[in-house]
Order: structure tokens, then sequence, then C-alpha cells
């Protein structure tokens, strides 16, 4: 082997462990820029086809959620982590996560006279992290069945806004509720 091959050799080699390096460094680098960037705000991308008659409450209730947060927005959109659909029973919801999880409306509640806004926003609320509140208070939407069926309020309460920009301020990684189904806040049944 000639002294001029080898040293082709060994130049190609260099070249080589530079390309790797490079390669290597590029994520590292990305990871860098991602981390230093401001935090965004999240959406929670829902699917409520299903939803039948609640149609127009799903669309006021978002709109009320959306208007009521700074770190997380909520949008009709696929892939959608958040599915609502009408049922004929009591409404519950199912959150699997924090933004994750399926809401079933139930017609019962409307017939005990119940407001479908409200409960549209509740079950929402539940996705978004909050539990139920039983205050009594109409003023506050995690009350659900605790508050009288005269109670129109489909608005979270300053309080309840401010714990779920509290949730999302580290995005969906945030501890959620463990409980996993919600579905005595607008039964018949006697709420505490
Ligand atoms: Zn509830």
């Amino acid at each position: 082997m000639s002294l001029g091959r080898i040293t082709r050799f060994a130049l190609a080699a260099t070249i080589a462990t530079i390309g790797l390096a490079g390669a290597q460094l590029a994520p590292a680098s990305a990871a860098t820029t991602q981390a230093e960037k401001p935090l965004a705000v999240r959406t929670v991308l829902y699917n409520a086809n299903a939803a039948g008659v609640w149609k127009d409450n799903v669309t006021a209730a978002v709109a009320i959620w959306n208007a009521s947060e700074k770190n997380v927005k909520l949008a009709a959109g696929s892939p959608a982590t958040m599915t609502i659909d009408a049922i004929d029973g009591w409404p519950y919801a199912e959150p699997s996560g924090l933004g994750r999880g399926r809401i079933h409306l139930g017609e019962q509640a409307v017939r005990d006279g119940f407001d479908r806004t409200r409960i549209t926003a509740h079950e929402i609320g539940h996705i978004l992290g909050l539990p139920d509140n039983r205050t009594g208070l109409c003023s506050d939407l995690m009350s659900g069945h605790s508050a009288p069926t005269s109670c129109l309020n489909a608005h979270p309460s300053p309080k309840e806004a401010a714990t779920v920009d509290r949730n999302f301020a580290n995005g969906f990684a945030a501890a959620a509720t463990k409980v996993t189904r919600y579905d005595e806040c607008f039964t018949e049944r006697a709420c505490v």
C-alpha cells in the first residue's frame, strides 16, 4: 500500500467521523432550541360528530372555555383526544389524562331540568382536569347537580378557570386527576 493510498484512506475516515459527529449534534441542537422557546398554547382537539342535539351546546361551551383560558384552547379536529357523544341516560365523563377522555351528554339530566350548555361545559371541565365540587353554588361550574335546575351558568368561576390554566401550564404532562369516571354530576341521586 502506498503512502498516498493510506493518506487518502485516513482522510476519508476523518471525513466520515466528522459526518457522524455532525449527525449526532443535530438533534441535540434542535432539542436545545425547542427547550428555549416560550411555552405554546396547548390545543385539545375534539370530535363532537356524535353529539346530536347537543351540537350547538358543544359549540357554546367550547367558546366559553376558550374565552376563559390562556394556556389551553379547544378546537374541533383530528386526531381528537376528546370525544363527545349523546346518550339517553345520565351524563358522565371519562377522563383518561389531561385534555383526554370521553364525554357522554345525557338526556336524563335535561328531562330533570338541567341546562344543556351548563352540563356540556361541566363535563368538558372534567377533561380539563377539574373534579366535581358540590358547593351548591350556581357560580361554580363544577357544582353540577348540587346547584338548582334554575342555574343556567355555563362559565367556570375565576378560581376554576385559574385551576385549568395551572393544569396546562406545563403542557399535557401535568398530573391529571386519578378519577377515571365522573357520573354523578347531574343525577337524581343526592349530592353531598
Ligand atoms: Zn361532574
